[in-house]
């Protein structure tokens, strides 16, 4: 496509695979990353390889940490009879932003979808059971996304824990149909989740 020397050619190659990045992007990025310093590029690489390497699921909440539990799992003024169950960990950081919740998550990392072949075994639905059988939970908030998938995820969840004796509610008003919990403003996922409804 490009008269590039091979390892400029390389890294326009390489960061033109990320999301939302075109081959005009990539070459800007490239060019950006070749014109700084030496140090920059060199941090820049570092960083990716410490966050690939250091970053795992929490052993509590299956969210993104780079310790054995993260800190929301840690903190022990957080309501642990209360769990809010999202698709991301993007969700999580979204929520925390809102200020509003003050128990504990739990991270799916996806949602189901029989169109693009993914189901419950793929995501973190059996430790999400576990927990529930280890930890003395009241009530399980679900946050996943108003998608026709969020909402089939959502149901399934419903149908396996209500039979437990859990309260089992689903975050409402405010987040339009179809819409990302991530890209919500803080004020509307504010209402989302205190108009919360039982399922
Ligand atoms: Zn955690």
């Amino acid at each position: 496509m490009l008269n590039y020397a091979n390892s400029v050619q390389k890294l326009i190659e390489e960061l033109a695979k990320l999301p939302g990045i075109g081959p005009k992007t990539a070459q800007r990025l490239a060019f950006y990353i070749l014109k700084g310093t030496k140090e920059d590029a060199y941090k820049l690489a570092q960083a990716i390889i410490k966050a690939k390497e250091k970053i795992t699921y929490c052993s509590v909440c299956c969210n993104l940490t780079d310790v054995n539990t993260c800190h929301i799992c840690n903190n022990s003024n957080r309501d642990r009879s209360i769990i809010c169950v999202v698709e991301d960990s993007r969700d999580v950081a979204a929520l925390e932003r809102t200020k509003d919740f003050k128990g504990l998550y739990h991270v799916l990392h996806g949602y189901i979808s029989p169109m693009e072949g993914i189901g419950p075994e793929q995501l973190k639905i059996k430790e999400l059971l576990e927990r529930l059988q280890k930890e003395e939970v009241k009530e399980i908030v679900i946050a996943t996304n108003s998608s026709v998938e969020g909402e089939a995820t959502a149901l399934y969840l419903a149908k396996l824990i209500k039979p437990l004796g859990i309260k089992v509610t689903r975050i409402a008003q405010g987040i339009p149909a179809g819409g990302d919990i991530e890209y919500a403003d803080e004020v509307t996922l504010s209402r989302a989740f205190l108009g919360r409804i039982e399922m």
